[in-house]
């Protein structure tokens, strides 16, 4: 199994085919890779083996949403996780135009 961190933020929207409304949680490979998780506005770090390098200003990486804890449901879309720095400031859904900023 591949490390990564997970972004753990309240889901937007029930789950269209259960209706759970279980926290979303964005996996997503940057900084240590220590199986972490993190909530919007916290920082992550670079302690031990990691992925990418520190950045400064406000940029995005790839996520990658789990499926629904409850039924499963896999939407196989692609989220944008949102940094200022080593902080998490948010997320937003990827659009093939937004994946073109991800080529580093
Ligand atoms: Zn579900």
């Amino acid at each position: 199994m591949g490390l990564y961190s997970r972004l753990v933020v309240p889901r937007p929207l029930p789950c269209p085919r259960c209706g759970s409304q279980t926290d979303l949680v964005i996996q997503f490979h940057f900084g240590s890779k220590r199986m972490q998780n993190f909530s919007t506005g916290s920082a992550i770090d670079w302690s031990g083996r990691t992925e990418g390098s520190p950045r400064s200003g406000r940029f995005g990486v790839v996520g990658y949403p789990e499926p629904c804890p409850s039924c499963g449901r896999d939407d196989d879309t692609l989220c944008v996780v949102e940094f200022d720095g080593d902080e998490i400031v948010g997320y937003r859904a990827a659009t093939e135009e937004g994946m073109r900023e991800f080529e580093w």
